[in-house]
């Protein structure tokens, strides 16, 4: 399932593709998805209408239009766009057909039908999200004081923090030596500043990543989400820990999520 640096890659390419451009024409081939695809009677709002900008909010991509409309893109857990110089890509798993003035194509393809496609008048409100100038320590602070549930579940929790995934919340609870399963309220202080920082830098990292995969030529296909990120202990179970090189990854279920950890490393 693609997190936040993934989204947030695909959104910066979308954007710069499309920034300027506008939809001739909306043409859905497979409108069963979590939500049924709007029908092109319904997309005629956001038709001829030029582009404005293409974001990340969360883990949902936005289309902002000229007239105010958002198309609103959640891409579940295996949704993907490809933009081509024709309309001569395959229709398997290809849901939507878009067309653009410049004469190219957008389509959206998701194989598993988890994702969303939908037209919006408003943006859905902003939960902070982990970066620095969104997210206190303070806040993260009251959360974990609230909360009796794991810190991986808290923090994964996507109405305390925007866009934090399983992966992201693994590797930042390895990073700040925290055991993913300890209730959030036992946390001391210097835990919480630790995790608090160890999710930031995280996620930045994972997003620069993603940036620099871009270059540089911001291709928009299925591999735009997948680009190389530096990962020690997800799905690393029974590989030596590359911190002490004494104790085995291991993996524990938390809340339904497969968690992994060093019992060494993490207290
Ligand atoms: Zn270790």
């Amino acid at each position: 399932m693609p997190e936040l640096p993934e989204v947030n890659t695909l959104a910066r390419a979308l954007d710069h593709q499309l920034k300027g451009d506008s939809i001739i024409s909306w043409q859905p081939l497979a409108p069963k998805l979590r939500k049924p695809l709007p029908d092109t009677q319904s997309a005629e709002v956001i038709l001829e209408q030029t582009i404005r900008r293409v974001f990340r909010q969360a883990k949902s991509i936005f289309f902002e239009f000229a007239t105010g409309h958002y198309l609103h893109v959640h891409l579940g857990m295996t949704g993907y766009f490809r933009l081509t110089n024709d309309n001569s890509d395959p229709d398997k798993h290809r849901h939507l057909v878009i067309e653009l003035l410049s004469g190219r194509t957008l389509s959206y393809f998701d194989p598993r039908k988890f994702g969303v496609v939908e037209i919006l008048h408003r943006l859905p409100d902003k939960v902070p999200e982990p970066f620095k100038d969104d997210l206190s320590i303070e806040y993260i602070r009251l959360a974990c004081q609230k909360s009796r549930r794991a810190i991986k579940t808290m923090i994964m929790d996507q109405s305390i923090i925007a866009g934090l995934g399983n992966i992201y919340a693994g590797e930042a609870l390895f990073k700040a030596g925290i055991m993913p399963d300890r209730p959030a309220s036992e946390l001391s202080k210097a835990e919480v500043t630790r995790l608090y920082n160890a999710m930031l830098e995280v996620i930045d990292s994972a997003v620069t990543a993603g940036l620099k995969s871009l270059l540089p030529n911001f291709y928009i296909d299925e591999e735009t989400t997948h680009f190389e990120i530096d990962t020690s202990v997800y799905q690393k179970a029974g590989l030596l820990c590359c911190q002490c090189r004494k104790q085995s990854i291991e993996k524990i279920d938390i809340g339904g999520r497969s968690s992994f950890y060093c019992r060494n490393c993490q207290k």
